[in-house]
């Protein structure tokens, strides 16, 4: 894979910083912002990029040079006029090969570019849109997707009051093929790909993949952006969380630990948060863990509730979270149950599946997906199935006092510890076992 990196951006907001050099080469942790990408691109394997620059053309050049500084091949293509994020990949088409990656110089970016990459392959998309859940998408661009991860629907910010939207945020970065751009003329406007490529390709029924991850991607462009990116830099953030690092996982289960035990959960406006929900989720987080949900629903086996309605309750739960400052890692539910011979049910989905807790597959999923360390990592919930579930994969587990508090009695596995709800949970796991000094170890920040 090769890489299109946007480099034309002035930076004036970044003034009083930037001792007027162009936004890529504003030092950013002792090094120019762009020499972070030219780090990320050596370590995944990609050798040759090209920098599309305007402002600053001349400084961009005279720093990065021919890019063997960093084990790679540079390209450069000038703007002769700002034509926007898209129109200035448009314009340099000739350039580039059939399919590459796209990145924007005004962001600090720690992404497992492999991973994205293979998800792209796999998907056979024309172009993937990165995702990544923030604690602010309400004045964010949200991308809505399938099942598959399929692109169906684009949230332009400002979102209608009160809409129930995924916490999904397109960030920049895309992997792009050159096809998918040949339908459009190059602009007299400038051409953004968030807020007229994507959603205009979208509308050509052109299939756009939704690659979701939690890894690192952040702009830089004001004071306080970029003193808050160098304190991520300093505190070993940046590093952790790309998903080349293994990392410990906390995992919870939803219902009763999460928010109110309420009969069966069928529609968004009945879920509601345990108070405490919010701040337990951004302490585990802060403290260095990957924070993933793994619940059993058979109400979509039960005809209760389709898969779609099934991730609208969950895009509420995170919107919810969302406002306590809070986001997660990943959502994992079994949609089936084994038990046959209900009115209304769903046959293909009654079956004794593996991922069912205390089935170990919904874990093992997750493993596989966010690269986690099942060796040092927790299960949080309110049931024996889940203290069980903890017990068959190797991890330790809490119960909790909220919900069903271990009354479903079911399975006989005792929980290693127990606490009266998540907040606490949260904040013992948090002070006494963070998973900080752990992770940037392994990474090598001690
Ligand atoms: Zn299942």
């Amino acid at each position: 894979m090769e890489a299109v990196i946007l480099a034309g951006g002035k930076g004036s907001r970044l003034s009083g910083r930037s001792n007027g050099l162009p936004k890529p080469l504003v030092p950013v942790g002792g090094k120019a912002l762009i020499e972070h990408q030219f780090e990320l691109l050596a370590r995944c394997g990609v050798r040759r990029a090209t920098l599309l620059c305007g402002f600053g053309a001349a400084a961009v050049r005279g720093h990065c040079g021919d890019g063997a500084r960093w084990g790679l091949q540079l390209k450069y293509v000038d703007e002769s006029a700002p034509l926007g994020t898209a129109g200035a990949v448009m314009a340099a088409l000739p350039e580039l090969p059939e399919q590459f990656l796209v990145l924007y110089a005004d962001t600090m970016v720690n992404v497992d570019l492999d991973r994205i990459c293979a998800a792209h392959a796999a998907s056979g998309a024309q172009a993937t849109l990165f995702l990544h859940p923030n604690d602010h998408p309400w004045d964010s661009d949200l991308v809505e997707t399938d099942q598959n991860g399929r692109v169906v629907a684009i949230h332009s910010y400002p979102h209608p009051e009160g809409a129930l939207l995924p916490n999904q945020v397109n960030a920049a970065l895309y992997v792009l093929k050159a096809s998918s751009l040949s339908g459009f003329a190059l602009p007299s406007q400038p051409l953004d790909f968030a807020r007229h490529v994507f959603p205009e390709l979208l509308r050509r029924g052109v299939h756009l993949h939704g690659y979701r991850s939690p890894e690192y991607i952040k702009d830089v462009g004001t004071p306080e952006r970029l003193d808050h990116v160098e304190a991520d830099l300093r505190n070993g953030v940046v590093a952790r969380s790309s998903l080349s690092v293994r990392c410990p996982a906390v995992f919870l289960d939803r219902d009763g630990t999460i928010n109110e035990e309420t009969s069966y959960i069928t529609r968004p406006e009945q879920l509601k948060l345990i108070p405490g929900a919010g701040e337990a989720i951004r302490r585990l987080r802060d403290s260095g863990y990957r924070v993933v949900v793994v619940t059993n629903q058979p109400v979509v086996a039960r005809g209760d509730c389709t898969e779609a309605e099934l991730r609208r309750i969950h895009d509420c739960m995170e919107m919810q979270l969302s406002r306590e400052g809070a986001f997660l890692d990943g959502i994992y539910a079994c949609p089936h149950h084994p038990d046959k011979g209900f009115a209304g049910e769903r046959p293909e989905l009654k079956f004794a599946c593996d991922c069912r807790k205390p089935a170990a597959g919904l874990l093992a999923q997750a493993v596989a997906e966010l690269n986690l360390d099942l060796s040092q990592s927790w299960l949080i919930g309110d049931s024996t199935s889940d203290v069980q579930t903890a017990a068959n994969c190797g991890v330790r587990s809490v119960l909790l006092r909220t919900g069903r508090a271990g009354r479903d009695g079911r399975y006989a596995a005792a929980p290693d510890f127990e606490f009266e709800n998540l907040l606490e949970a949260a904040q013992f796991i948090a002070e006494s076992q963070p998973a900080v000094e752990r992770s940037n170890a392994c990474i090598g920040l001690l």
